[in-house]
């Protein structure tokens, strides 16, 4: 019997996707996209990124659907969703993109670049003597899969490295603090806070304007998960204070930021558009036939959701 695979996703297009996973699923999936189903009852698989309201309703034999991405938040705030296991995407090239992005804002607020490309701005030789990483401590909010290879790649180049999550865990060079009673003290010590947590009703707005405050004067801070468990406005008031030095921000409440938004000016401040990692076709192919295999046959999935963790 064939079954189908069909696909959605605003971003991504369709072919690279197709002509990636045909290898891996063999003959007996078909691969189709949204709008070109042949026949819906044959869909079992949905590998989709943010599809529309009522996408669901029109394939009632759905078993798995697949998140074509690393954040769920979209996916499981549906209410529209098939009672069916939701699995993500865990990919090591994603991995590494978004332990290059990270790496890439710390070592700018470690390296002081905003304070050098103010004083080129003005043609200005201003010396500003370089910290030694190990003076420098860091702290990566959230040690999933992508947050627990940023951090280790932090300590790897010598930072002092610390990190929250919900729950304990053993990550060489870096110092695990859990729970939300940890959270002040992480936050107070930090020379650069890197926010990597999932949206979800826990984490929402979860930096307020509290935790801003409880930061050191002068720090950083980087924001590469969602907008959305960030104040803005309390972001904002940090920055246009001072109490803040910069920030390197990949993610907004409302994407795209408006053209007139404070941030996009504020002193310090990088913007870029919501790109610190994307999901690869080539190596995120394996792991999404396995998962359709998985299911075919009855084993265990892999990278599955906890819609009631919300991530
Ligand atoms: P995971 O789901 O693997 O891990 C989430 C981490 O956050 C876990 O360590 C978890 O703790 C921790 N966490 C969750 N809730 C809380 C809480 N209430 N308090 C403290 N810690 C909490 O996520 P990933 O590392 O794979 O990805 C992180 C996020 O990055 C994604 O959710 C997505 O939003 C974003 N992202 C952004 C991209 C971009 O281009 N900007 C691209 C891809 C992803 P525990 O380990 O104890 O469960």
């Amino acid at each position: 019997m064939t079954d189908t695979l069909v696909f959605y996703s605003g971003p991504d297009p369709f072919e690279p996707w197709r002509d990636a996973l045909a290898p891996h699923l063999g003959s007996d999936v078909r691969i189709e996209k949204a709008d070109a189903v042949s026949d819906p009852e044959t869909v079992r698989f949905a590998l989709v990124w943010m599809p529309p309201e009522g996408f669901f309703a029109r394939f009632p034999n759905l078993q798995l659907v697949i998140n074509l991405g690393a954040g769920v938040d979209r996916l499981v705030a549906r209410n529209d969703l098939p009672d069916v296991p939701i699995t993500r995407l865990s990919d090591p090239e994603m991995g590494r993109m978004m332990a290059g992005y990270v790496l890439f804002s710390v070592l700018r607020h470690a390296r002081d670049i905003p304070h050098f490309e103010a004083a080129q701005a003005r043609r200005e030789w201003a010396y500003k003597h370089p910290r030694a990483a190990s003076e420098i401590t860091v702290a990566i909010l959230g040690l999933g899969e992508l947050g627990a290879l940023a951090a280790t790649e932090i300590a790897r180049q010598g930072f002092d490295t610390h990190g929250w999550a919900t729950r304990p865990k053993d990550l060489p060079g870096i110092t695990v603090h859990c729970g939300d009673n940890a959270l002040d003290d992480v936050l107070a010590q930090a020379d650069i806070v890197v926010c990597m947590l999932p949206l979800t009703p826990d984490t929402c707005k979860r930096l307020d304007e509290n935790c801003f405050s409880m930061m050191k004067p002068g720090a950083a801070f980087v924001n590469v998960s969602r907008g959305e468990v960030v104040d803005q406005d309390a972001l904002v008031n940090a920055l246009r204070d001072g109490r803040l030095s910069g920030a390197t921000l990949d993610v907004f409440e409302t994407e795209p930021l408006a053209p007139d938004h404070p941030l996009w000016s504020l002193p310090g401040v990088l913007i870029t558009p919501h790109l610190a990692s994307v999901a690869l076709p080539n190596s995120a192919a394996p792991q999404i036939a396995a998962n359709i295999r998985a299911v075919r046959t009855g084993r265990a999935l892999a990278n599955e959701v906890s819609r009631l963790r919300g991530y």
